[in-house]
């Protein structure tokens, strides 16, 4: 469970570091460089321990569900700050330019909206 992000079901493994994050957050505080999004999306549940797949271009409602023990992992991120949501700019190339906690806490939201994922990406 991060600081960030108090309701995650499961961690997420960067792409770019191929290290195991609750939350785009949790790497932008422990990595120098930005996370680099993927179609191909890999999890970890926290409730069975398992990891899965999935891609971002085919995610259905179904696929919300965690395979193993059909833990529902894609929340609405409950964060300690509150979220303003905003229409979403790639968030890789605005992140530099941020400085306002509320577009921080939307920039954090984006790695569990896989759906919006294949929109940003696409
Ligand atoms: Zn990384
Ligand atoms: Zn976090
Ligand atoms: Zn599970």
């Amino acid at each position: 469970m991060c600081k960030h992000v108090l309701n995650a079901q499961v961690a997420i493994r960067s792409p770019c570091c191929r290290k195991w994050y609750d939350c785009a957050e949790c790497h932008q505080e422990t990595s120098d460089h930005p996370l680099q999004q993927s179609f191909d999306m890999t999890f970890a549940c926290k409730k069975c321990k398992k990891c899965f797949r999935k891609d971002a271009r085919e995610f259905e409602d179904s696929d919300e569900y965690c395979p193993h023990c059909d833990n529902h992992f894609v929340l609405e991120a409950r964060t300690p700050k509150a979220s303003l949501q905003v229409e979403g700019e790639d968030v890789r190339k605005d992140s530099r330019m941020l400085k306002d906690d509320r577009v921080r806490a939307e920039e954090e939201r984006s790695i569990f909206n896989v759906k919006d994922a294949a929109n940003r990406l696409g």
